[in-house]
């Protein structure tokens, strides 16, 4: 490393995310599809990369991309200590989540949200895409504090953020301001769509939320079906109006947890339906088998969770998110990509040796949060890597290894 930031590394690299073969041609894979090569950068750019032929000679890292988390909640985290949710319910973290943002205050929740970022940088993370209660004076008051630091924060993680409230509060004076507001720093528009709703008048608040969001030109990420009851009744109706209706902003729809719980032909007739529609999807696992079905006597047998595999056989952009960290609505995590990749294996059977095991924490879920760089390797590419101290893929989802960040062609000194 010198002056002009010139460097490269020697290390395992996913062979899937290495986009241009040719570099990759002669390059031995192992059986967990890492190739080991030496990547050198100038500036901020990848310049070159050769196949390692001595790799035997020396141990050898595991190198990824810098990594996003496409969806969490800065706002609300690390407020399980006060606010736990003990009975682990959906209701229960509802009322949890309603009693701490009463006494919320801009001044705790920047405190904390910063501390997010702290936390995430030094775990990998370059992009974040956070949902934040929105709702009211206070919800403004939240999104001007996360504006401020999306601000800050920008030469080292790409915040986004979604504005979350229900859905027809975007039918209101206040709603319309709150959009303006969030349309004009590139924010989303979120809200939540969980069974049992009333149809009629959540057809019409959709119907007012799409023609909102095409007016401002404001992309959407919804809160839709994390539940285990009426599968799917939400995507269906998302999915009714859009055939009907032109929506010209990107729609991301988070959990879609209950669709998993459709028979089979129904599943795959909502799937290629989302896939038309160009909609994306987030599963997000860990909240998921936390929360839904929860029990005190009885340990569920319907895990409600977004099918994955049969969503992206249809053609569907899926991501894999950590969701709620510490807060009431889930009581662990650390907006570690590395874990949430270890937590999410036996969870979504998703194995990171296989291509589309793998997109739904790289590329795929920086695709979806519309990023400049989709996180494949190659030339022109930004350097910008996670150094894991792991030689492959099971030492380092199985022991929350060390790492070292490399960001703009720099080792981050921690
Ligand atoms: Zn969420």
């Amino acid at each position: 490393m010198n002056s002009f930031n010139m460097g490269s590394i020697e290390a395992w690299v996913p062979r899937g995310l290495v986009i241009n073969g040719a570099h990759v041609l002669s390059a031995p894979i192992t059986q967990d599809g890492l190739c080991p090569l030496r990547i050198s950068w100038e500036k901020n750019k990848i310049t070159r990369i050769e196949v390692l032929n001595d790799y035997s000679k020396k141990p050898l890292n595991l190198v990824l991309p810098r990594l996003v988390e496409p969806h969490t909640h800065i706002d609300k985290i690390f407020t399980w200590e006060q606010y736990p949710n003990l009975s682990g319910t959906y209701e229960g973290a509802l009322e949890a989540n309603i009693n701490e943002h009463q006494k919320r205050t801009s001044c705790l929740m920047r405190s904390r949200s910063e501390k997010a970022l702290q936390l995430g940088l030094r775990n990998g993370l370059r992009a974040i895409r956070s949902h934040i209660d929105s709702f009211g004076i206070k919800g403004m008051e939240s999104w001007q504090v996360i504006m401020d630091l999306k601000n800050e924060w920008k030469s080292l993680i790409d915040l986004q953020c979604v504005a979350m409230v229900p859905l027809d509060y975007w039918n209101t004076r206040e709603g319309e301001l709150l959009a303006t507001k969030v349309a004009n720093s590139d924010g989303l528009l979120g809200g939540i769509i969980v069974p049992p709703f009333n149809k009629k008048k959540s057809i019409r608040d959709l119907i007012e939320f799409f023609k909102l969001a095409n007016r401002l030109n404001c992309g959407i990420d919804l809160h839709i079906d994390e539940s285990t009851r009426d599968p799917g009744a939400g995507l269906s109706l998302l999915i009714q109006l859009l055939e009907c209706m032109e929506v010209n902003v990107p729609i991301t729809c988070s959990h879609s947890s209950s669709m998993g719980l459709l028979p089979k032909r129904k599943l795959r007739y909502l799937a290629e339906k989302l896939a038309h529609h160009q909609i994306h999807v987030i599963a997000l696992p860990l909240t998921n088998f936390w929360l839904l079905g929860h029990d005190e006597k009885e340990t569920p047998n319907k895990r409600p969770l977004a099918p994955i595999k049969q969503l992206q056989q249809a053609g569907v952009n899926v991501a894999v998110g950590g969701d709620n960290v510490q807060d009431p609505w889930f009581p662990l995590g650390s907006l570690d990509p590395i874990a949430l990749m270890s937590l999410s294996m036996p969870l979504t059977q998703l194995s990171p040796w296989e291509r589309l095991g793998l997109s739904p924490f790289t590329t795929s879920a920086a695709v979806l949060m519309d990023l400049e760089w989709d996180g494949s390797i190659q030339i022109g590419s930004p350097a910008e890597f996670i150094m894991l101290q792991a030689s492959s893929w099971i030492e380092a989802l199985s022991t929350s290894p060390s790492r070292e960040i490399l960001i703009k062609g720099e080792w981050f000194q921690k």
